[in-house]
């Protein structure tokens, strides 16, 4: 099991009053360094072009790495800024897949969890929104796909809001299965259920206040046995931690339990199909105090 972050994650800053802010990291790598002590700390390379327009339009990759932020934030959209250190880290970030990918693909690690920012899941081909510069987990899945020839990689996103970037850049490639919980009607508003790619794309959206026992039953009766079925030989988790109760931009409900149980059951597949190779990429999640507590549930049940 690798840890996979870098100091540069802390550095990108949306500006003082953001949700997605430089705390949000060190509330993880604080709470992760204290209940694992002896856990197996890396530090990411930068994504290298190449690998990033395997997924990404090079107008995108102008936008993010193209423009000079001497100091304050420059907006891309909405919700999503660039400050003096965000190219570096949105580098760094989507280097953390890349370097997880190559580690249990590699036989160096089983497990690996990316604990990076920005996150990813919501930036398209072509288009940084929703606080989501370059798709950590998308290059991490062409990286797995395309370098190392595997044929069947399954992403898993639990994050509160639906993947839309990810599930954009894949709908139309069967190597690739996307499956999603994620609360509806919340941003990004899409996820329907209809949406269904080339038969490579399950969402189950879920009304708000679902409370843990709804969430359990549909990953157990919706998603899991997709994924079972699909046989993936890498897992991935676009792991945000957003749907928790506590937290301020969704109303799902969950507790720290209820992410330890989801991983635990992701793990049992990757197990049985993937030679227990799971890369799992932090995504959203705005509660200090969830944030903690569910990343040392998911990262143990990433161990067991
Ligand atoms: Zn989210």
């Amino acid at each position: 099991m690798r840890l996979i972050t870098h100091p540069s994650c802390l550095a990108h800053d949306p500006g003082p009053l953001h949700a997605e802010r430089p705390a949000r990291l060190r509330a993880v790598l604080d709470a992760l360094g204290q209940a694992y002590p002896t856990l197996s700390w890396h530090e990411s390379p930068r994504a290298t072009r190449g690998q990033l327009l395997r997924v990404h339009t090079a107008d995108l990759l102008g936008d993010v790495l193209g423009v000079r932020v001497e100091s304050g934030t420059v907006q891309l959209d909405p919700d999503t800024y660039l400050s003096p250190f965000s190219a570096e880290a949105a580098l760094h970030a989507a280097g953390a897949g890349i370097a997880a990918v190559d580690a249990v693909l590699g036989g160096h690690a089983r497990r690996a969890f990316c604990a990076v920012r920005p996150p990813g899941h919501h930036a398209t081909a072509g288009t940084a929104m929703g606080f989501c510069l370059f798709n950590n987990i998308a290059v991490a899945a062409a990286h797995a796909l395309d370098k190392h020839g595997l044929a069947r990689v399954a992403i898993a996103d639990f994050d509160v809001h639906h993947g839309n970037g990810t599930q954009a850049i894949f709908e139309h490639d069967p190597r690739v299965l996307f499956v999603s919980s994620h609360q509806m009607p919340l941003y990004p508003d899409s996820g329907h259920a209809n949406e269904r790619g080339v038969g490579n794309v399950v969402n189950a959206p879920l009304p708000p206040r679902t409370g843990g026992e709804g969430f359990r039953a549909a990953w157990r009766e919706r998603l899991l046995p997709v994924v079972d079925a699909f046989r993936p030989q890498l897992l991935l988790i676009s792991a945000g931690f957003d749907a928790h109760r506590r937290d301020p931009l969704a109303q799902l409900l969950l507790d720290a339990e209820d992410y330890a149980w989801l991983t635990g059951a992701l793990c049992a597949l990757a197990q049985r199909h993937a030679q227990g190779r799971v890369v799992s990429m932090l995504e959203g999640g705005y509660d200090l105090t969830a944030l903690r507590e569910c990343s040392i549930a998911h990262v143990g049940a990433l161990l067991a």
